[in-house]
């Protein structure tokens, strides 16, 4: 299923909305216009109200993705390849294909996002304090400036807690790694997140306050990932397809039957096969493709009818880490291995799950 779709590029990265985002954009317009100053509920006629309400939406995440081009900018003027940003239910993110594991360029790439959040927050408030000084609820369009510039103090603001997910995770395990390992100091700034997590949820429940506990489960989610996600790839240092393929690779061909694929798929124990016809890989076929498959047409429909035509290959040199995420972004389970053309092994999440637990 297709979670995000891209509506641009900026500096060559793609943008990419994600569909959480989607949904909350309504959500976030209704919580804007229901609620009083400095929200706009008071705001007469209906039509305003909804209006700026939008406005306010839309700005704030145009926020959100200034400050995730700053840090994709500054990665790029650093070498880190930029693969996409993606705007989802709760801020954004920069996918890249590796962060640098040198403390002194990543506290400056995590530092850069919340600092441009702080300058403009802090220059749109500015601006409205030179024409109206303290918070003052009469104009809707200067209320509008003055919201649209706190969100961006709080956003720069919330992104400098030194808890993973957050930046401050990033610049707190930066200043940690110039005293530890590098996974001692993730784990350490993903326990700090974990904790702050479970302090906030706590306290939303005492409140209660939902968001507080929607925020809190959202933190946790995010340091684990993180966690899990650098153990991963350090674990899978130096390791590449050609160590953890399987190369007794069983291929079938377009004209097979369905119930022939299933009598191999027992006799092999394997779930997924190339398809090949001529010496080329023209799809691939696995068990999902065939478990709805009635048993009494299994005679009848051929191999070619269910395959994905769509094969991603990777090479024997490519770095391990890589086909993990490729698998996890496009949401397959194998990928089939091609040197010069001929299929030579096949490699599956099960594969990579076994080598990290080997490895670790
Ligand atoms: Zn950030």
């Amino acid at each position: 299923m297709k979670t995000s779709f891209q509506i641009g590029r900026i500096m060559g990265i793609p943008i990419r909305l994600h569909i959480t985002f989607l949904l909350i954009l309504p959500v976030f317009v209704l919580a804007f216009a229901g609620n009083p100053a400095p929200f706009f509920g008071d705001i007469q006629p209906a039509g305003l109200r909804y209006m700026l309400s939008t406005a306010a939406v839309l700005l704030l995440f145009a926020g959100i993705l200034v400050h995730e081009v700053m840090h994709s900018y500054f990665a790029i003027r650093n070498g880190v390849k930029v693969q996409n940003i993606t705007l989802l239910l709760l801020g954004g993110v920069s996918s890249m294909s590796e962060i640098p594991r040198n403390p002194s360029v990543e506290w400056k790439m995590a530092f850069v996002g919340p600092a441009t959040s702080l300058v403009i927050g802090g220059a749109l408030v500015f601006a409205y304090e030179m024409v109206v000084p303290g918070f003052n609820a009469g104009d809707p369009y200067l209320r509008l400036l003055w919201l649209t510039g706190t969100i961006n103090l709080m956003l720069g603001i919330f992104n400098l807690i030194p808890a993973f997910p957050m930046d401050g995770g990033r610049i707190l395990r930066a200043w940690l790694a110039g005293r530890m390992p590098y996974v001692q100091a993730t784990h350490t700034a993903a326990y700090v997140g974990k904790m702050f997590a479970f302090t906030m949820g706590i306290a939303g429940l005492l409140i209660p306050n939902i968001w507080l506990i929607l925020i809190a489960f959202f933190i946790y989610i995010g340091a684990s990932e993180e966690e899990k996600g650098t153990e991963i790839a350090f674990t899978l240092e130096g390791v590449s397809v050609r160590d953890i393929m399987s190369e007794d690779v069983v291929s079938v061909p377009p004209d097979m039957s369905i119930a022939g694929l299933v009598d191999l798929m027992f006799e092999e124990k394997h779930m997924g096969y190339p398809v090949v016809e001529r010496g080329s890989l023209i799809g691939i076929v696995t068990f999902s493709d065939v478990r709805n498959i009635p048993r009494e047409k299994r005679g009848e429909v051929r191999v070619s009818d269910v395959m994905s035509p769509r094969v991603l290959s990777v090479s024997p040199g490519d770095r391990a880490v890589d086909v993990l995420k490729l698998l996890n972004s496009n949401g397959i389970g194998r990928t089939i291995v091609i040197q010069d053309g001929r299929v030579v092994g096949i490699v599956s999440r099960t594969d990579l799950v076994r080598s990290i637990q080997l490895l670790s």
